[in-house]
């Protein structure tokens, strides 16, 4: 006896998977078949029949259950509720396997591809240019700042502007090269007004860049800012609580430091901005040069 799908459920279905898709998750596991949420024409529903939306929630992962003081979007938070709540855990785990050094590129590319010309949340509406990354797909060392800034929807070029100057040098300072460490941001498109990102937007975008540091694996994260830190912590904590020492975000180290612009309106911090990048340097066995 052939079963029928309501055409909404189907619909509700193939976005949730092209979502899905865009997270990295592609592979699926069928459950014990439960005859309620399909009714066949000759068959009497044996429950309430189920809307697209609420059937669309059945096939969400088991990460979403994660429990997160980040604000989450109005829908993810719909979904949340709708999932009985297990471990919480501050920070997604891993959502794709790890790429061998070779492949990293490659699999840069493809991330690039799925967002496409992204219309996934308000922000594409002012952008010239989305900001994907830049640097090594093998880079040890990784930072992620917030979002582009005029320059940066400029060029296509996350950190090119007078914070990227700065970051550069700090870079620099580190006995690095800017192109032997790999740069992204919360968000990929420019907030206008530079504005920090609102959270519907960032939770949208983030996902792109943990697939990002999926491939790229570094040693060592660097979050500059607190929008890096929200959002990669899985928490919002004012800086200062957060600067000083190793987090991580899923496996990998990651240090909480001063956002370049911010230290260039208080130039002052740049020596705690450097203590914070010692400790990054110490985690990657570079030599930190003593004082003079
Ligand atoms: N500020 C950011 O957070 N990212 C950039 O790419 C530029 C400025």
């Amino acid at each position: 006896m052939a079963h029928t799908i309501d055409p909404a459920i189907r619909e509700a279905l193939e976005a949730r998977l092209r979502f899905y898709r865009d997270l990295g998750l592609t592979e699926y596991f069928r459950r014990p078949f439960d005859p309620a949420l399909i009714s066949s024409p000759d068959e009497t529903p044996t429950s309430e029949p189920i809307s697209g939306e609420t059937s669309a929630r059945l096939l969400i992962a088991v990460d979403e259950t994660a429990e997160s003081t980040i604000p989450i979007s109005t829908e993810t938070a719909q979904e949340t509720q709708a999932i009985p709540t297990r471990k919480p855990i501050a920070t997604p785990p891993h959502i794709a396997p790890s790429v061998a050094a070779a492949d990293r590129a490659e699999a840069l590319r493809v991330i690039r591809e799925d967002i496409g010309d992204c219309t996934r949340c308000a922000l594409h509406k002012g952008r010239n240019k989305l900001v994907f990354a830049d640097g090594d797909p093998n880079a040890r060392l990784m930072f992620v700042g917030e979002g582009p800034g005029a320059d940066e929807d400029a060029q296509g070029l996350p950190f090119v502007g007078r914070a990227g100057l700065l970051l550069n040098n700090m870079i620099a300072a580190m006995g690095l090269k800017r192109e032997e460490v790999y740069i992204a941001n919360v968000v990929k498109c420019r907030p206008p007004g530079n504005r920090t990102p609102e959270p519907e937007e960032a939770n949208t975008c983030s996902p792109f860049l943990f697939r990002q540091i999926d491939v790229v694996r570094p040693e060592v994260l660097v979050a500059l800012g607190a929008t890096a830190a929200t959002y990669l912590l899985g928490q919002r904590q004012p800086l200062a609580g957060l600067r000083g020492r190793v987090h991580r975000f899923r496996d990998t180290k990651l240090i909480v430091t001063y956002h370049p612009a911010f230290l260039l309106r208080d130039p002052r911090q740049k020596k705690e901005a450097w203590a914070d990048l010692q400790i990054a340097m110490r985690e990657l066995g570079l030599t930190v040069p003593k004082r003079v």
